[in-house]
């Protein structure tokens, strides 16, 4: 399989703020008027457009023979979005193609999802199998990461999985019940990524901790939804986040941590950070724009994320993250269930469907909240919802970027 696979078929996507309704020339066009906004900076400039490609950037540049214009005077003209953290398929409401519907009309253009192998598979495998239902749904372009689910087999795999799939990331899950019993095997795992030059994605939440507290609760009476923040305590996300950054530090690989929702674990990643330990951070949606008090209402089971809300202090230190660029990119960890599903009064602390659907307001809430309000800059706004984690995941600068020669992939 080629490189390439591991993106969807359509190369260029113009997202839906302005309509194309001629297919065929559509891929040609002059963007006019409007300020250009990356990741280092803002600057009025005309882009023009051909095959899908940015081929011209500057001032007053007049539009070829029969190529369409698009007047965006007063409007802001960023890289289209990329999500690297959305989950789709499977018993989850979303596939690759409602996923990209969402993603699209929020102005993202890259989505992701991860390929955890079956029984018997292998990541080139998983992987194969993801890239077939991607060209066969996807409208946004999609980053593939390998699911880590057997490290005793697959760290040998890992070794040549950028050269055979092009695969440039994988993940695993701390939280794991098996993440104890196998972590020397996770550990080579990790140090085989890092020779390949494959970024370690890893959820930092300790099972153990996680579990107690689950144990404690129940032996409480305590299992409704109403305690789940206090089933995933702040200290089970501290401790694997140490634990991480000790992995990354003893294997010498970079770590990617997602969704980081407490400020006493991005305080770890800081540190490690200060150290010269190579330690991503990416944040989520939910917890710069909501806190544990929503599992006080009526409605809690829509909140229920993994980790949970927390509290206002968390928020807080979260946005400084993102401000002062210890935090890297903000991923939605989209999973999108039915509302029915997500109220369903069944669930516990221990049995529930956990997760949110936010593909599709991610960015325009962010930007509200974060640039509207003066928390963010746009050049911000722009790095930690495009720029980064194209770079982070092998696309830059064909994505999260505005310049010649990258993809034409452009919200206003
Ligand atoms: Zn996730």
């Amino acid at each position: 399989m080629r490189p390439t696979m591991r993106f969807g078929w359509l190369a260029v996507v113009l997202t839906p703020l302005f309509s194309t309704s001629a297919p065929a020339s559509a891929q040609d066009l002059l963007i006019h008027g409007g300020t250009v906004v990356t990741s280092e900076g803002s600057f009025a400039a005309d882009i023009l457009v051909r095959d899908g490609v940015i081929v011209e950037l500057g001032r007053a540049l007049t539009a070829p023979t029969g190529v369409r214009s698009i007047d965006a005077s007063g409007l802001l003209v960023m890289p289209g979005g990329v999500d690297p953290h959305v989950h789709l398929g499977g018993r989850r409401a979303d596939d690759y193609r409602t996923g990209s519907m969402a993603a699209l009309a929020g102005g993202i253009t890259t989505i992701s999802n991860f390929a955890f192998p079956a029984q018997g598979q292998t990541l080139a495998e998983a992987v194969a199998r993801e890239a077939a239902l991607i060209e066969e749904q996807a409208l946004a372009d999609v980053i593939l990461h390998a699911g880590i689910n057997d490290p005793v087999t697959q760290q040998e795999q890992v070794s040549t999985l950028l050269a055979e799939t092009g695969q440039a990331s994988i993940k695993i899950f701390m939280v794991n019940a098996s993440f104890d019993a196998n972590i020397r095997a996770y550990l080579a795992t990790m140090a085989a990524a890092g020779r390949a030059g494959i970024l370690t994605m890893v959820h930092t939440e300790d099972g153990p901790i996680l579990a107690r507290a689950v144990e404690q609760l129940t032996a409480a009476g305590k299992t409704s939804l109403e305690h789940f923040p206090d089933s995933r305590p702040v200290l089970g996300e501290v401790v694997a986040m140490q634990r991480a950054v000790g992995m990354a530090e003893q294997t010498g690989s970079p770590i990617y941590a997602v969704h980081v929702s407490s400020a006493r674990a991005l305080r770890v990643a800081q540190d490690a950070q200060a150290r010269g330990v190579t330690v991503f951070v990416e944040t989520r949606p939910i917890y710069l724009h909501l806190t544990r008090e929503r599992f006080d209402g009526p409605d809690r089971g829509l909140y229920v994320g993994q980790p949970p809300l927390r509290e206002q202090s968390d928020q807080d230190a979260l946005w400084n993250g993102l401000a002062n660029g210890t935090i890297h990119v903000v991923g939605t960890d989209h999973v999108a269930y039915r509302r029915e599903v997500k109220l369903d009064p069944s669930q516990t602390i221990a049995r529930h469907r956990a997760g949110l659907n936010n593909l599709q307001v991610v960015r325009p809430m962010l930007y509200s909240e974060g640039v509207v309000t003066g928390r963010i800059s746009a050049e911000r706004f722009v790095a930690v919802t495009a720029t980064n984690p194209a770079r982070l995941f092998g696309l830059y600068p064909r994505k999260g970027s505005i310049s010649v020669g990258s993809d034409a992939d452009i919200v206003l």
